[in-house]
């Protein structure tokens, strides 16, 4: 089958090539791919970034449908349409595992870098850990749900925040789209967008921000305490300290501050504003079985709709330079059957 494996040549970073599968264990499914998004992690994984992986196959946004199950499977069955996400397993059995808080499993398996990806013609699933897609949610779509749509979600979750409520989301790309779309449709909050490009802040104006903020332009922090009295809560998909700083300082008293983009800085975090302003300011890793199930029925339920394109599998390596140059708006997704 064709797959999309990290080059042994750090300079190529993928190659399309044949590859085959290793037959199905106990507990495990084999997965006809439809579509797998393509995501700035898979560009880490290529480059080696976090280590070089020669010949894995990579993609941890895929979405397929079961073609054949191994024994001791109970959860899927054949025709399912199930996805493959970032989080592609945990031991089960661990403090984390075992308190809803699998994603920090010290014993985790991550789809498309400890183990092979998406990016195939076929993928092998641990059937437990599989999470289907329901009915009704357009598989392409779905795909950006597995990585973009649960981290949000669940970094709106984390937050804390309430109906009625101001949530400012800084950073509306790709997850801070959804994350507005999450906060607004699911969690009923008011919601703020703060960016430092204008084309995302009118995409966020228009799938629901009630008010967005050019940071280039001002200081939100300042605006917003003005403005609203300061956020409830802030979610921050940023890859840049600054964004991270002024989320601390964008809200209220005992609020927290969500941690999700990952730029490789330290933040400034103001003791005496955090200690006395009792605020919270936390990590938040893509989501659980659990939360990715409910952040797929939501976008099944239309609350969420997320803008994806498609692109054939040898395109791969044009993806991640046009990806590098930045010129991506919303998803693109490779198309299997392409
Ligand atoms: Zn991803
Ligand atoms: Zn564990």
């Amino acid at each position: 089958m064709r797959a999309a494996v990290v080059s042994p040549d750090k300079d190529k970073l993928v190659e399309v090539k044949d590859v085959t599968l290793r037959p199905l264990q106990y507990g495990e499914a084999l997965v006809d791919i439809e579509y797998c998004g393509v995501c700035h992690t898979d560009l880490h994984v290529a480059k080696g970034d976090f280590g070089h992986v020669p010949g894995r196959i990579l993609g941890h946004e895929g979405v397929g449908v079961v073609r054949e199950i191994a024994d001791g499977v109970t959860s899927l069955k054949v025709g399912d349409r199930v996805s493959i996400a970032w989080f592609y397993e945990g031991c089960g059995h661990c403090e984390y595992c075992v308190t809803g808080n699998e994603t920090y499993c010290r014993s985790v398996k991550n789809a498309g870098y400890t183990v092979d990806g998406a990016m195939a013609e076929q993928c092998i699933v641990k059937a437990d850990y599989a999470v289907k897609v329901p009915d009704g949610l357009d598989p392409k779509k779905a795909t950006s749900i597995t990585c973009a749509g649960v981290t949000t979600y669940k970094a709106i979750k984390v937050s804390d925040i309430k109906p009625g409520q101001w949530i400012v989301i800084y950073g509306v790309g790709g997850l801070g789209n959804l994350g507005v779309q999450y906060a607004k449709n699911v969690f009923n909050a008011k919601v703020i967008a703060v960016d430092i490009n204008d084309e995302k802040l009118r995409l966020a104006k228009e799938v629901g921000a009630d008010f967005t903020f050019n940071s280039l332009k001002g200081d939100p922090a300042q605006w917003i305490q003005e403005e609203f009295g300061g956020a409830h809560a802030a979610v921050v998909t940023s890859v840049s300290k600054t964004a991270f700083n002024q989320a601390v300082h964008s809200v209220r008293p005992v609020s927290k501050v969500v941690g999700v983009g990952l730029p490789p800085e330290t933040m400034d975090l103001e003791i005496v504003k955090t200690v006395l302003d009792g605020i919270q300011v936390v990590g938040s890793l893509v989501g659980t079985r659990k939360d990715l199930e409910e952040a797929l029925m939501f976008a099944a339920e239309g609350k969420v709709d997320p803008v994806v394109q498609t692109r054939k599998l040898e395109e791969i390596r044009d993806i991640f330079r046009e990806m590098e140059e930045g010129k991506i708006q919303g998803r693109m997704v490779i198309d299997m059957k392409k």
